[in-house]
């Protein structure tokens, strides 16, 4: 089996260490004898290359570079991308990714920068004298109660509409706008989350969750991935947990 990993802007979009989920995808697929493929989808890529694309991975980013990624997005990639994603492509999108998947992300300044308007949010930095959300976080995932950890550092406050299902419920920390409690969104195989770290290192059911949805999507089969030993990931989130929860 093969997977191809199709990484939006790398350049531009990899804050705080991000680069690390597409490490560990790789890793945890090859660890199984799926070989996978890196596309690197950098400013002025041809939407073409979506078409083979079987996970779908973009980092977070400062506003800037967000700016310049919502140039490149033209109307062929936003096509693209939504086909993807309503055809239930899987996908991990953090942070400044996480905000373009909604209607807008207005910045520090009141300047908005559209999104792809896929998932039902949006997202609003308050302005330069309120306190960017950052911090260690904990969160519970809503659909398998999976105990996340990681690290967050947002300006923007996110809001989810009625029909969009949070990724995750805050136990520590702030999540998406550190008022009701959200961190995240989920819709079919497309997760947003805030939480840096990277998330998947610390989180390894989750990038198994990603990988196994691109190969049923793939190959049309139901498949469990072989147990791993987890241990690093193991001791990594005892020891926040340990931090964070004994504060
Ligand atoms: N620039 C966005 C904000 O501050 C996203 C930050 C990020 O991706 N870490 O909310």
């Amino acid at each position: 089996m093969n997977l191809t990993i199709g990484w939006l802007y790398p350049e531009l979009m990899s804050t705080y260490g991000d680069r690390g989920n597409i490490i560990f995808l790789k890793k945890r697929c090859e660890w199984r004898g799926i070989n996978t493929e890196i596309l690197n989808l950098n400013d002025g890529f041809d939407a073409m290359l979506l078409k083979k694309v079987d996970i779908l991975f973009m980092g977070g980013a400062q506003d800037v570079q967000q700016k310049i990624v919502a140039k490149d997005l033209n109307a062929r990639k936003v096509k693209s991308l939504k086909e993807k994603i309503q055809n239930n492509t899987p996908g991990l999108y953090i942070c400044g990714a996480f905000q373009f998947l909604g209607k807008y992300y207005k910045d520090a300044n009141g300047k908005a920068i559209l999104g792809l308007s896929i998932f039902d949010l949006y997202t609003e930095n308050p302005g330069l004298d309120s306190p960017r959300l950052i911090g260690n976080i904990v969160a519970k995932t809503e659909k398998h109660n999976i105990v996340l950890v990681g690290f967050e550092n947002h300006g923007g406050r996110t809001y989810l509409g009625k029909t969009l299902r949070p990724f995750a419920r805050v136990i520590k920390g702030f999540g998406n706008n550190g008022k009701d409690k959200t961190e995240g969104a989920i819709y079919k195989n497309s997760i947003g989350t805030y939480l840096h770290g990277p998330i998947l290192p610390k989180n390894p059911e989750i990038a198994d969750w990603l990988i196994e949805k691109a190969i049923e999507k793939k190959y049309r089969k139901k498949i469990k991935l072989e147990t791993l030993d987890d241990f690093i990931s193991q001791k990594a989130r005892e020891y926040i947990l340990e931090q964070l929860i004994n504060l």
